[in-house]
């Protein structure tokens, strides 16, 4: 017996992105079908949030009406709301610089580090997203919802039907046939669409080839244990995505709030043979062995689960949408997490996809508006891809790296705030990459960093980075009295009105709302 099932959309994938995805389409009154291969809770990579990608969540939470899932996009909120899903607590974005074979040191420049606020206080502040509780909690709000859950099935075909999609598939020895008037595939690189419509991959253009390495421990020891600072740092140090960047390379630390801690390392292909990465565990104590600093943090840890080796980090797929199908952005490309910009990338497709369809009918008009979503999409991949490539090229030079890793921080911050202003017109474009003096400007920059210039051209681009970060800096970024540890400052968002286009009073009600009082000074 085949078991059939008819629905306005079916959803390939139940991560959180499947889940989310399904859960406003649920709202907005469609039948969702989402089918999962597997079953939660299950190990998934990809955990560490952003104060956009929080802010998309609180978005995606408003338009369609789920507040239980608003709980999720503060750490006070969730701690309050869902203690029973574990996180961890991500106040910003560290990093520090490593010469290989080499114990840490730094001078009270700090120019080996790069520490970035995310928020001002822990209330408020992002999270580190423990997947196998996260994705199982989401799937059972879409199940709660309505979503007819299919897990543990084989999909095995998709075909079209005048303007039906039928996907064909397994599941408990029995045949399922599912008709639906769309599919979004959630199923992640590589996935389902891909392999069934047989679309062709696209090679990275500017990203180095480079491997993956991790798992989650327990047990692993805090760096500012190990090397307390002598001045207090704008947060503390291992509540954040701690980066450590060596030559070639570059590892995470991701503590999560029931002990755990995720650890890995994005590797270019040379470091990653030196060090055999295929080898799991054994590659890992090679790998520590070359940053002696950071092997003093695993001392006493232990792998909870096995090491993954991901041979390829990179993907791009070179179509994201046809006529009845789509993949979300996080289906169509993944490019290094070294900036976390999977989650802002793909709820900014849900957003964008879910939108899409309640506004265009089946048709002529659907089909140019999905070909509009994956040129977005492909471009915002572009953005991503030219800049992480430019890091990958100096992270044996920590000056620049930190200098054009501030376009970022000025992008993400300036799209922030004036979304949080009601302004997101002010902010076209994933890293502004639509926008159009600071979008070609970036690939530009991207391009030129990636070069290894020196000399006066060198010192010509650090002038020219500083140019484009200028007129969307509402963080102090240029300030450089602050040796690269950059606080949350009211006072910086009060002097950048002009800037976002905002009346002191407006800043003053989104301080007070962040729970800022806007007189502070640091
Ligand atoms: C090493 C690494 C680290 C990363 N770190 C970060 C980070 O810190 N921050 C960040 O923002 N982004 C990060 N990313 C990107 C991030 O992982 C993705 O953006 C995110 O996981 C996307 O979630 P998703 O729900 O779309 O897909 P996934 O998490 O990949 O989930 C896909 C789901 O689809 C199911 N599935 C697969 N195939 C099928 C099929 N044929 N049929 C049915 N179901 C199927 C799977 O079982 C799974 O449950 C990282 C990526 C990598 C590779």
């Amino acid at each position: 017996m085949t078991i059939r099932i008819q629905a306005d959309v079916a959803v390939v994938g139940s991560g959180f992105a499947g889940s989310l995805a399904a859960l406003a389409l649920l709202r907005r009154g469609r039948r969702v079908v989402l089918v999962e291969r597997g079953r939660h809770p299950r190990f998934a990579i990809g955990e560490s949030s952003t104060p956009l990608a929080n802010l998309l969540i609180e978005e995606l939470a408003d338009r369609y009406d789920l507040p239980r899932l608003r709980v999720f996009s503060k750490w006070g909120t969730w701690q309050r709301a869902r203690p029973d899903v574990a996180c961890g607590l991500k106040r910003g974005f560290t990093f520090f610089f490593h010469q290989p074979g080499a114990a840490f040191a730094d001078d009270r420049g700090h120019a080996r580090q790069l520490l970035v606020a995310a928020s001002p206080h822990d209330e408020i502040a992002d999270t580190h997203w423990y997947r196998p509780d996260f994705d199982q909690a989401l799937a059972r709000e879409a199940q709660a919802e309505g979503a007819i859950y299919l897990d543990e099935t084989r999909l095995e075909a998709l075909r079209r039907e005048g303007d039906r999609t039928l996907l064909d598939g397994v599941r408990d020895g029995q045949s399922v046939q599912i008709g639906a008037g769309f599919v979004i595939d959630a199923s992640g690189p590589r996935g389902f669409v891909q392999r069934a419509l047989g679309l062709a991959e696209a090679p990275c253009r500017w990203l180095p080839p480079t491997q993956g390495l991790y798992t989650h421990f327990e047990g692993v020891e805090r760096w500012d244990r190990l090397m307390p600072s002598p001045e207090p740092p704008p947060y503390p140090i291992d509540d954040a995505a701690l980066h450590h960047v060596f030559p070639g390379g570059w590892m995470w630390m991701l503590r999560f709030n029931n002990g755990l801690t995720s650890a890995g390392a994005a590797l270019t292909d040379p470091v990653a043979a030196a060090i055999g990465a295929a080898d799991g565990a054994a590659a890992w104590s090679r790998l520590l062995a070359m940053v002696p600093s950071v092997a003093e943090q695993f001392q006493s840890a232990r792998a909870v689960l096995p090491f993954v080796h991901a041979p390829r980090v990179a993907f791009r797929s070179a179509r994201v949408a046809g006529p009845g199908w789509a993949l979300l952005p996080s289906a169509a490309g993944v490019i290094d997490p070294l900036l976390s910009t999977g989650f802002p990338l793909t709820l900014l497709g849900i957003l964008r996809l879910v939108d899409l369809l309640e506004r265009t009918p089946p048709g002529r008009e659907r089909d140019a508006a999905l070909l509009a979503y994956e040129q977005t999409t492909l471009a915002e991949l572009d953005a991503t891809e030219r800049l992480v490539a430019a890091l990958y090229r100096t992270m044996d030079d920590p000056p620049l790296f930190k200098r054009l890793s501030l376009l970022y921080f000025a992008a993400a911050s300036f799209s922030e705030t004036v979304r949080r202003l009601g302004r997101p017109e002010r902010a076209r474009g994933f890293l502004l990459s639509a926008h159009p003096a600071f979008g070609p400007e970036l690939a530009a920059l991207s391009s030129a960093a990636a070069a290894g210039p020196q000399g006066s051209a060198r010192r010509a681009l650090e002038a020219r980075i500083d140019r484009a970060i200028e007129p969307f800096d509402t963080a102090g970024l240029l300030d450089r009295r602050r040796r690269d540890w950059y606080p949350v400052v009211a006072a910086d968002l009060l002097a950048s009105g002009d800037k976002l286009g905002a009346t002191p009073a407006e800043i003053t009600r989104l301080l007070e709302r962040c729970g800022m009082a806007p007189t502070v000074g640091s």
